[in-house]
């Protein structure tokens, strides 16, 4: 469903991303993973161009993200329009949830669907509560995002999310600003989602969900993806690059 193809991305001078090609199948569940620092933000955003890449391919179903097309130099981006047209087939959920804190969490899950994809704020709030019922929060649908939790609002965010039915889901680090005892709600959702067929590639530190719910995992280093495998070959046995090795042993 996503295909990635010599993709580079550099900052000035700078080369974050080189020559990253990868492919995500649909309804499969990628994990990223990596030192800090190592382009995995970088990647998730060129994936739905928050970052425009320099070089190579990123499609979805065969659609060039981002640029008209890959041949003219230099390249020239898509009209905004398109863009989001795009961007509403790629969700996308942050380590801080960016929810509005004037809206309920009913219509911070409403509000792209009525403003984006045009339904009347009647439907716009019937599809909403379908989406907070599907991450446990039909009784909280009322609640400013003062009044959650940090778990609660990652979970309003995902429902934000997946109320607009995305093609795929990207996480960049959805559970590194909670509190320990909150990780779990907010993984368990996401369980949840990738066992209903959700295609979605998750930057994580959570090395128990990378073992346990990705079907492959990716690992990146100093902007190159170094390996891309079935967890149990990169969490089963002692992998043979020694940059995934030490990056593992500090989760030991
Ligand atoms: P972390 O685990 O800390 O979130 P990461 O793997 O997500 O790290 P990125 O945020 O993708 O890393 O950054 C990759 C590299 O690109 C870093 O060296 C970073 O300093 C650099 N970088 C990222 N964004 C920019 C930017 N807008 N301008 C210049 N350099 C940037
Ligand atoms: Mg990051």
């Amino acid at each position: 469903i996503i295909s990635v193809r010599k993709m580079s991305k550099r900052f000035d001078d700078f080369e974050a991303l080189s020559n990253i090609t990868l492919d995500v199948n649909r309804s499969e569940v990628l994990c990223l993973i990596g030192p800090s620092g190592s382009g995995k933000s970088t990647l998730l955003r060129c994936l739905n161009f928050l970052e425009a890449y320099d070089g190579g391919e990123v499609r979805l179903d065969g659609e060039l993200i981002g640029w008209k097309d890959t041949i003219s130099n230099p390249r020239r981006p898509l009209s905004n329009d398109k863009l989001r047209t795009q961007r509403q087939h790629i969700g996308m959920v942050f380590q801080h949830f960016h929810l509005w804190p004037h809206m309920s969490a009913l219509d911070n899950v409403a509000e792209a669907l009525v403003s984006v994809k045009g339904l009347s704020r009647s439907e716009g709030r019937d599809k909403a509560r379908e989406a907070l019922a599907k991450v446990h929060l039909s009784d909280k649908a009322d609640n400013y995002p003062a009044n959650l939790s940090g778990g609660q609002q990652q979970r309003v965010a995902i429902a934000r999310a997946i109320a607009m039915e995305p093609r795929v889901m990207l996480f960049d680090e959805p559970t590194s600003a909670l509190d320990p005892e909150l990780v779990g709600e907010v993984l368990t959702v996401m369980k949840e989602m990738a066992a209903e067929g959700m295609t979605m590639v998750v930057v994580t530190h959570e090395m128990g969900f990378a073992a346990h719910v990705a079907d492959r995992v990716a690992f990146l280093d100093s902007g190159r993806l170094v390996t891309c495998v079935p967890p149990a070959e990169l969490f089963g046995q002692e992998p043979d690059d020694p940059r995934v090795r030490t990056f593992l042993q500090t989760y030991r």
